[in-house]
C-alpha cells in the first residue's frame, strides 16, 4: 500500500488515499473542538511584519477541520479572516481575464464534459489561425489583456504544434491600442518536452484541473482516452515544472466527488508542489459542474450548495494565502460577489465558452463547454466591480518582468508585491477606461483612480503612476508597469 509522502513524485504517495481518509476522520472528530478550531483560526490570521503582513497558511489537516466545522460563529470567523488575508495580500484589486476556446475536438471520454468523444450532438470545430486572429481582435476590442486558452485533447486535430501556432498568433495581434499580454494555457497533461515548448512560447500559467482527486471515481469519470491515466494526469504539474514552467494552476471540478475529499486532496497537492519545487500553485480555480449539451449536473449526486461552495473558497484562502484564486462565469453574479469577499483574486468576464464564440453576435450554444451563468459584458463586469469597491485590474506585469515562480512567491510572501499590484491596477484600468469603457464606466473609473492614487504610500511611486495615467489619457502610449 502506498505511504503518504508529500515529497514523492508518485501520485499515489503525494495524493494519498489513506492520508485523506485519516484527515477526514480527524476533521470529523474535531469539528466541534472549539479550542482546536480557535487555534487553527489564530494560526491562519495574517500578522504584521514591518510594512507588510505574513501568513503561515494551514496544513491539509487543519484546513479540513475548519471545513468540517458547522458552528455558525466559527464559520463567520473563517470568512472574516479570509477577507483579512485577501485585503492584506490582494487589497481590493481583481484581475480580469477571458477564456479562448481553440478546439473542441477531443479523444477523451470525460462523462461531465460535452466535448467527450462520443457526443455526436455537438458541432466539432477548430479555429484556423485566421479565426484565432479574429477572436483575439474581438477580445482586444472588449479590453481584455489576459487570456486562458482551452482545447480538447486530440493528438491529430490539436497537436502541440497547433497550440504553439495559436499562442504565437495571439501574441502577434495588436489591434488599435490592444494587445494580449499574457496567455495562460489549459490543455491536457503532456510531456516534459511539450511543457518546455510551451514555456519557450512565452506562456504565463499552465492550468490543469485535476477534476477529482479520488482515484476510483476518477477512473470511472474518465472511462476512455489518455486522460484515463490518473497517475499521468496527477503528476502533470511536476512534469510542467521540470519543463521550466514556473507558474501552475490547480483546480477541482466540485460536484464530481465528496467535496471534503477533494478539498483535502487539493491542499495536499499544493503542499506537494511546495515541498518538491519550493513554490506552491500560482492559482487555484474553483469550478462547479454545470449544465451543458448532453450533461445534466443532477447526474452527479455530489453537487454542493452555494453556502458550502463559499465556505470551501474561504478555507482555501486560509490554507494557501499566497495563491491567486479564480472564479469563472460558471457562477452567477450573486455567488461571484460573495466569493470576492472571501478571497477570490481573479474573475473571467464576458466569457464565451464555445469555439469561435467571440466573433458571433449572439451567444452560440452549439459548441459551448458549459452554460455561462454570468452573461454580462466586460464593461458591465468592470462597472459592477467598481460599484462593489473593487479595482478591476488588467495587469500582467509580473510575468513580463520575470517575476514568476519562486521569485514571485518571495515578493508576495514579504508583502513587496503590493507596491506593484496597486499602481499597475490603476494604470491598466486607465487604459481600459480610455480605450474601451462606456461613458458611465469611464466616469466611475476615473473617480476611483483619483481616490486610489492617494492611497499609494510612496511619493515617488504615486508620482510616476499619476504621470503615466496622464500620458494614457492624453496619448496612445500604453503598457506602463512597475
Ligand atoms: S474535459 Fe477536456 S479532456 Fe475531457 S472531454 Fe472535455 S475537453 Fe476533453
Ligand atoms: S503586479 Fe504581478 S501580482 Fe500584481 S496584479 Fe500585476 S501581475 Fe498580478
Amino acid at each position: 500500500m502506498a505511504v503518504y509522502n508529500p515529497k514523492s513524485l508518485k501520485a499515489e504517495e503525494f495524493i494519498n488515499d489513506e492520508e485523506i481518509r485519516a484527515t477526514l476522520a480527524y476533521a470529523e472528530e474535531n469539528k466541534n473542538n472549539v479550542e482546536l478550531i480557535d487555534q487553527i483560526l489564530e494560526k491562519a490570521r495574517p500578522v504584521k511584519n514591518g510594512n507588510g503582513c505574513t501568513c503561515r497558511g494551514l496544513t491539509h489537516r487543519e484546513a479540513s477541520v475548519l471545513l468540517a466545522c458547522e458552528i455558525p460563529e466559527k464559520i463567520q470567523k473563517m470568512y472574516e479572516i479570509a477577507e483579512e488575508i485577501k485585503l492584506a495580500f490582494y487589497g481590493n484589486r481583481i484581475v480580469l481575464f477571458a477564456p479562448l476556446y481553440l478546439s473542441n475536438y477531443c479523444v477523451n471520454g470525460c462523462v461531465y464534459c460535452p466535448y467527450h468523444m462520443k457526443n455526436k450532438h455537438i458541432a466539432r470545430k477548430k479555429l484556423t489561425q485566421e479565426e484565432v486572429r479574429a477572436e483575439v481582435i474581438a477580445l482586444q476590442d472588449m479590453g481584455h489583456k489576459r487570456l486562458a486558452i482551452e482545447a480538447g485533447e486530440d493528438p491529430v486535430n490539436n497537436p502541440i504544434e497547433y497550440i504553439l501556432d495559436c499562442i504565437h498568433t495571439i501574441y502577434s495581434v495588436h489591434h488599435k491600442n490592444g494587445d494580449i499580454r499574457r496567455v495562460n494555457v489549459n490543455i491536457a497533461a503532456t510531456t516534459v518536452e511539450n511543457y518546455r515548448k510551451l514555456k519557450e512560447a512565452g506562456i504565463g500559467t499552465y492550468i490543469l484541473f485535476q477534476e477529482t482527486y479520488h482515484k476510483k471515481s476518477y477512473l470511472e469519470l474518465h472511462p476512455t482516452g489518455p486522460k484515463h491515466d490518473y497517475d499521468y494526469h496527477t503528476e502533470a504539474m511536476d512534469r510542467a515544472m521540470e519543463g521550466g514552467i514556473d507558474d501552475v494552476g490547480l483546480g477541482v471540478l466540485f460536484g464530481l466527488e465528496l467535496y471534503k475529499y477533494e478539498f483535502a486532496g487539493l491542499i495536499m497537492h499544493a503542499e506537494h508542489l511546495e515541498a518538491v519545487h519550493g513554490v506552491g500553485p500560482h492559482t487555484i480555480s474553483v469550478p462547479r459542474v454545470k449544465r451543458a449539451d448532453d450533461i445534466d449536473p443532477d447526474m452527479f449526486d455530489n453537487g454542493i450548495d452555494d453556502e458550502t461552495f463559499i465556505k470551501i473558497a474561504a478555507c482555501i484562502r486560509l490554507a494557501v494565502p499566497y495563491t491567486g484564486m479564480i472564479v469563472s462565469t460558471r457562477e452567477s453574479e450573486d455567488v461571484r460577489r460573495r466569493m470576492l469577499r472571501v478571497g477570490i483574486s481573479q474573475v473571467s468576464g464576458a466569457s464565451r465558452t464555445s469555439v469561435g464564440g467571440y466573433t458571433e453576435e449572439e451567444r452560440p450554444h452549439d459548441t459551448e463547454q458549459f452554460d455561462v451563468s454570468d452573461q454580462r459584458t466586460l464593461d458591465e463586469v468592470v462597472h459592477w466591480l467598481m460599484q462593489t469597491g473593487h479595482i478591476p485590474s488588467f495587469c500582467t506585469a509580473c510575468y513580463r518582468e520575470g517575476r514568476t515562480g519562486d521569485r514571485f512567491m518571495s515578493l508576495c510572501k514579504n508583502g513587496q508585491i503590493l507596491n506593484c499590484c496597486h499602481p499597475n491596477a490603476l494604470m491598466t484600468l486607465a487604459e481600459y477606461l480610455e480605450d474601451y469603457a462606456s461613458p458611465e464606466t469611464k466616469e466611475t473609473g476615473y473617480k476611483m483612480i483619483e481616490e486610489e492614487l492617494k492611497r499609494i504610500p510612496k511619493d515617488k511611486v504615486r508620482e510616476i503612476a499619476e504621470k503615466n495615467i496622464q500620458d494614457i489619457r492624453s496619448s496612445n502610449r500604453r503598457d506602463f508597469r512597475f
